[in-house]
């Protein structure tokens, strides 16, 4: 028989099973149940809604057997089952998660033990714990079984077998016991009575195993004799269905982390029941990392959909708007027909109805975190404010409403995170306008020159560090009646009028530099100006009317976008001690004011972390400066302001 070999990355996931030195190996039986229970789900469903595959409850189960001698634990289920190719395609290669992420992940850092849990690995879990595993199938839909066969990373075979019944059984054969390692426990009833209860109590199909009964010798009175019993190990009852009072904090956890693959807790868990036109329970929760493939087309989003506890649909995208994709979880309802289906999903009145409960839950959810749990609210933001930010955008403003008040900026007051209905409240007598300020991070925010004129008035900036940010709130407009104003906006108008007037009178004043400057630069701007908005910088570059210079740097990473630019504005500081050079230089000698100029603006350009048209020629004309100014001598400091020698 041909032995085939695993994909890459499955060896590789298999090597790191294998050789795992993850204390917590006992997770693989609740992966291995969980498949079960997932394979018994469909066949259900799959008797639901075609009648000629019509089966009982009863026949339904999971059952595990455990033999000493043998050294097997055994794990048969009455589910779907696989034929060949579904044994080759969920198991011989790893199916379900982005591949190309998880290659990337392991090349990383092949010790790392979560990789395992982020991505969710289930089956090949059977690996930390055995030497050889063998699956015995037959599908619902065929006559042939088939038995696949590996002992790891030396590949896998598949052959026809028979099979009676419609199920699979999953045979583990034990690694052997070693000093730190005694996988004999998992042939212990006691030890796996526990797990099961541990890790699988809710699963809605009985977990059957013969336990040892001790009961007394007919012959002998004083004596006892064992006998084995089937007993259910789990008590049944879905955990969304229980009291809430009766639930613990663990419970919620692991059935997280059994139902949605995720190693760690959850952040929040949302668990809450309706009733009213659409009867539902909802468990839901918030994971408290972003998930690695968040991102990425493969990320599928929704929950599960249950109707009075019977498994109908998972990623049930209808019910979970796209501002709240990263929610995970489930809802039953007893009012929804069980034959429904994706398709029918999207116009259906009640899943209409019910989807607009599970918004409100969760945006009242999440309020109520911003309002009571601060820091936990900014942990949440920062995994998941992104994708709120992106749906204000997508929705052209369309959720404004709803998801205004839950975003957070980092602002100038503190550097702390602030709601906008807090900046709100703070604003400063006189201010009208949200000023902003975009840049990667904080730090290169706080080094723009155009802040600390807006910072002087006293008014507080939002920092902008995401590249969304401003794309976003051209499509919110404004929030509550106040506009958002860029800080390097060409007309941001903060001055007084005394201070208007001295600037004017200065800009009529040296009409003919400004001119002359503004000639040399060319096409490159659209004005030079005396600006009111620098304080120790020399110059910064604002934006005229429509595209910002953020955007422009955000666009020009985007291939079909490149050419798009700001039209941009070069002002200058007329405190600066360069100004009085330049009006020494016009009058001078008017050629050597176009390298001035010249330089002026690609500093600019730097300030704003755009990139320079020519480097090249930047860095001549910087050397060529220095080469021809005169050094100054050693009290005199370069940057004080305008009384500096002129040096020719
Ligand atoms: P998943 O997270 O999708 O369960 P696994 O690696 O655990 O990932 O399993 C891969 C696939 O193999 C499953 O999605 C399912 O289709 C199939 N599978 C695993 N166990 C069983 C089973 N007991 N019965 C039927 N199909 C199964």
């Amino acid at each position: 028989m041909a032995k085939k070999q695993f994909k890459a990355e499955s060896r590789r996931l298999l090597e790191l099973m294998i050789n795992s030195i993850y204390t917590n190996k006992e997770i693989f039986l609740r992966e291995l149940i969980s498949n079960a229970s997932d394979a018994l789900d469909k066949r259900y469903y799959e008797g639901l809604t075609d009648k000629s595959k019509n089966v009982a409850k009863k026949d339904l189960w999971i059952k595990i057997y455990l033999d000493k001698d043998a050294r097997t634990m055994v794990i048969e289920d009455t589910g779907i089952g696989m034929d060949a190719d579904e044994l080759e395609k969920n198991l011989g290669t790893i199916a379900r998660s982005g591949s190309a992420e998880f290659r990337q992940a392991l090349e990383k850092d092949t010790s790392k033990i979560d990789i395992i849990g982020q991505f969710g690995v289930g089956f090949y879990s059977a690996f930390m714990v055995s030497k050889k595993v063998t699956v015995d199938s037959r599908s619902a839909g065929g006559d042939q079984a088939f038995r696949w066969v590996s002992t790891g990373e030396d590949g896998y075979t598949i052959s026809p077998i028979e099979k009676e019944s419609i199920g699979t059984t999953i045979t583990l054969e034990l690694k052997d016991d070693t000093e730190d390692e005694k996988y004999s426990d998992y042939l212990d009833e006691w030890t796996v009575k526990n797990l099961v209860k541990k890790y699988s109590d809710y699963v809605r199909y009985p977990i059957k195993m013969d336990v040892t009964k001790s009961i007394p010798d007919p012959t002998d009175e004083n004596k006892t004799i064992d006998t084995k019993e089937e007993e259910t190990l789990n008590s049944m009852i879905p955990l969304w269905k229980k009291n809430k009072s009766k639930i613990t904090e663990e419970d919620y956890n692991e059935f997280y982390k059994g139902k949605f693959s995720d190693w760690e807790n959850p952040q929040k868990v949302i668990h809450y029941n309706v009733e009213g036109n659409i009867s539902y329970t909802a468990l839901l929760y918030i994971p408290s990392k972003t998930p690695f493939n968040f991102y990425n087309t493969e990320y599928e989003s929704g929950i599960q959909l249950y109707s009075k506890g019977v498994f109908i649909l998972d990623n049930a995208k209808d019910l979970l708007p796209d501002c709240y994709r990263f929610v995970k979880g489930l809802v039953d309802s007893d009012d929804l027909s069980l034959n429904i289906s994706r398709e029918i999903l999207q116009q259906d009145r009640q899943v209409k109805a019910l989807a607009k409960s599970i918004d409100k839950k969760i945006t009242k959810a999440l309020e109520d975190m911003r309002d009571k749990e601060r820091e936990e609210y900014e942990k949440f933001f920062e995994n998941f404010g992104l994708n709120l930010k992106y749906s204000i955008y997508k929705s052209y403003g369309m959720e404004k409403e709803k998801l205004q008040d839950l975003l957070l900026f980092r602002s100038s007051k503190e550097g702390k995170y602030v709601t906008l209905k807090e900046y709100r409240e703070r604003m400063a007598e006189g201010q009208n306008e949200i000023y902003y300020a975009c840049g990667a991070t904080t730090e290169d925010i706080e080094k723009l020159p155009a802040l600390s004129r807006v910072k002087e008035k006293g008014y507080e900036i939002l920092y902008f560090t995401d590249s969304i940010d401003e794309f976003m709130i051209k499509m919110m407009m404004n929030y509550d009646e106040k506009m958002f104003r860029s800080v390097t906006e060409a007309n941001l108008d903060l001055d007084s009028e005394d201070e208007k007037k001295a600037r004017e009178a200065t800009a009529l004043e040296n009409k003919d530099l400004l001119e002359a400057m503004k000639n040399a630069l060319g096409t490159k701007i659209t004005d030079v100006r005396i600006s009111s908005r620098l304080s120790d910088d020399p110059v910064c570059l604002v934006a005229d009317q429509g595209m910002s210079i953020e955007m422009e740097k955000v666009l020009s990473q985007d291939p079909m976008n490149r050419g798009m630019k700001a039209s941009k504005i070069l002002e200058i500081n007329p405190k600066h001690a360069i100004f009085a050079k330049l009006k020494d230089v016009f009058t001078a000698n008017p050629d050597v004011l176009k390298e001035y100029a010249d330089v002026l603006y690609d500093q600019a350009l730097l300030i704003e972390g755009l990139p320079l048209e020519d480097p090249a020629a930047y860095a001549r004309r910087i050397v060529d400066l220095m080469v021809n100014a005169a050094v100054p001598a050693a009290e005199k400091k370069d940057s004080e302001p305008v009384e500096a020698e002129i040096v020719e």
